[in-house]
């Protein structure tokens, strides 16, 4: 269907509220300044944790197997790096969110969130420390592709399992009910050959005002989730706009693509990591590579290579949601609702339209909106082929 577009300057649909925004700078750099404060903090009490002989202490004072000094040496080292971090985790995740009112929880709530996320990640974490024990003791010059390995396992697993066993720990997930939304987005999902169903509302208006839509699952746990603070305010085109955006992340398989690139970056971080440890052993007073007294430097020095990569796990991500963008608006030919979806998002979830340079290389998931809206007004302007 041909359609004649007048060339010139299109006009475009109303950007971001100017006071939301001032908000939301006020808000990103507030979170940043925390953030920065919580990690010298937390590298501080690792720090300080190892010189004052804590390490050592814990591992003379506990008989067992390796795996399993260094499991009490994890606990102890994790107890005081989050007696030393609660303070900003309480300030960033709860007080900060509640004043811009993004969150509507109650103190209560959130800690229950925060128990119950302790109690899934610390098990897990506790396993890949006697997993890495055990890899340093039996296999010194080969522990870091083991436990390489072992991340990549758990990972694809998490994956799989996160939709139908880990989210529902935290949220209520149901079938997106019948009525007009759900056939317009299966019509959508069905011109884009992709399998009907599979479209759940992840309800999150009971605890936040802010919104989220993803895709999430492997194989048969695939699922695209839409949050019920997008569905009551946006107009059906700006909610197919999303839709079309997850269903871009469904068929360029980025979740797939995404545990791979993260399992290369885990591998290429260890991979550093070992020649590091080798390094600094000895000049440390370590019994070997498996002294368990030795974890907090273990910690301080994987815990830093992981934060000199992430700007590339978040560079690889902005790469991924700028494809499902141009996806988005190729398969639509919505580049007004694209755009007014993009305000009215940002302006919700109080994010940052301009966010700092430095801080878009750093933290940024997805592309901010300036950069997000240009691909919009591209296609405006030059409106391709549907
Ligand atoms: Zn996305």
């Amino acid at each position: 269907m041909a359609e004649t577009v007048i060339a010139g300057t299109p006009e475009l649909p109303p950007g971001p509220d100017p006071e939301r925004q001032a908000a939301a700078q006020r808000y990103g750099r507030l979170q940043r300044r925390a953030y920065l404060l919580e990690l010298l903090t937390g590298a501080g009490a690792a720090l300080a944790w190892w010189l004052a002989g804590g390490g050592r202490a814990v591992a003379e004072a506990t008989p067992g197997p390796t795996p399993a000094v260094a499991v009490v040496a994890a606990l102890a080292l994790g107890g005081a790096y989050a007696l030393a971090t609660v303070p900003f985790d309480w300030y960033r995740g709860h007080l900060l969110p509640r004043r811009f009112k993004l969150s509507v929880q109650p103190l209560r709530g959130w800690l229950a969130q925060r128990a119950k996320a302790a109690a899934v990640a610390g098990p897990l974490g506790l396993g890949v420390v006697a997993f890495t024990y055990w890899a340093l003791g039996a296999f010194p010059n080969y522990w870091w592709l083991m436990v390489a390995a072992l991340l990549f396992g758990a990972s694809v697993l998490l994956t799989v399992l996160s939709p139908v066993l880990l989210m529902p720990l935290f949220f209520r997930m149901t079938p997106l009910p019948e009525g007009a939304v759900r056939r317009r987005l299966l019509d959508l999902a069905e011109r884009l050959g992709m399998p009907a169903g599979g479209v759940y509302v992840i309800h999150l208006g009971a605890r936040t005002t802010a919104t989220n839509a993803a895709v999430m699952g492997l194989g048969r746990t695939r699922r695209i989730v839409l949050g019920d603070t997008l569905l009551d305010r946006y107009t059906m085109e700006e909610i197919e706009a999303v839709m079309a955006h997850e269903l871009g992340h469904h068929l360029r398989g980025d979740i797939p693509r995404s545990v791979a690139f993260q399992g290369a970056l885990a591998l290429a971080s260890l991979g550093l990591l070992h020649p590091a440890w080798r390094g600094v052993a000895k000049p440390l007073g370590l019994e070997g590579l498996d002294d368990p007294a030795g974890l907090p430097v273990l910690a301080l020095l994987s815990g830093g290579l992981g934060l000199l990569l992430s700007p590339l796990e978040k560079g690889y991500n902005r790469w991924v949601e700028a494809a499902a963008d141009r996806f988005a608006l190729r398969c639509t030919g919505e580049p007004r609702a694209f755009i007014s979806m993009l305000a009215r998002l940002h302006d919700q979830n109080l994010s940052e339209a301009r966010p700092p340079r430095w801080a878009e290389l750093l933290f940024w998931d997805h592309p901010p909106y300036y950069r997000r809206v240009a691909e919009g007004q591209r296609q405006l302007a030059a409106p391709g082929p549907a």
